[in-house]
């Protein structure tokens, strides 16, 4: 059974993530999204929330699970039988950073590959980090995230209580 891990924040999930998440469970036999506190971003939400959120937006794919965990995404991927970790690949900006993961992660574990799929056209502009800033404002976010959590979003991340 070929199994990936797609790690990140998804502080919220995206439709650029939910992209890659799509193309790659069509890729494998299942796809774990595994939801990590990132050290280096601070972060207002739990993944509970975060986790909540996927689950609601990748009810329509048989072959996904959405799990949490904290360490090294490696040593996840073995615990759970994964052969390769999956990233999207937005732009220039994203690729130093994914190939400095790629080969660290290769050299702790040479049987964990990691797959990149490049972001549709569409999603290479959109950012967790966008959303953020335009929900904070209660500013227009259906173009960026699935439907089913706009309402979770705007509840988790809107400073204004929605009175503007
Ligand atoms: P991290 O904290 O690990 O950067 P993110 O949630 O920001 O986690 O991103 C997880 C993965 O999804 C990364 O590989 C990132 O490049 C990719 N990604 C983020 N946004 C998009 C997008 N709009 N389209 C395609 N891939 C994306």
């Amino acid at each position: 059974m070929k199994i990936f891990v797609y790690p990140g924040s998804f502080d919220p999930i995206t439709n650029g993530h939910l992209d890659i998440i799509e193309r790659g469970a069509s890729l494998c036999d299942k796809l774990i999204v595994a939801v990590l506190q990132n050290s280096a971003k601070k972060s207002s939400t739990t993944k509970d929330q975060r986790v909540d959120m996927i689950q609601k937006c990748v009810n329509h794919i048989p072959n996904v699970e959405v799990k949490t965990f904290d360490g090294l995404t490696v040593d996840f991927a073995k615990q759970n039988g994964a052969t390769t970790i999956l990233r999207g690949l937005r732009a220039v900006t994203d690729f130093e950073y994914e190939l400095q993961m790629a080969f660290l992660n290769r050299q702790m574990n040479e049987q964990i590959d990691t797959c990149f799929l490049m972001a549709s056209q569409r999603y290479s502009f959109l950012s967790s980090s966008l959303i953020r800033d335009i929900a904070s404002y209660h500013g227009k976010i259906d173009d960026f995230v699935p439907k089913c959590i706009i309402e979770d979003v705007y509840r988790i991340y809107d400073k204004t209580g929605g009175n503007i």
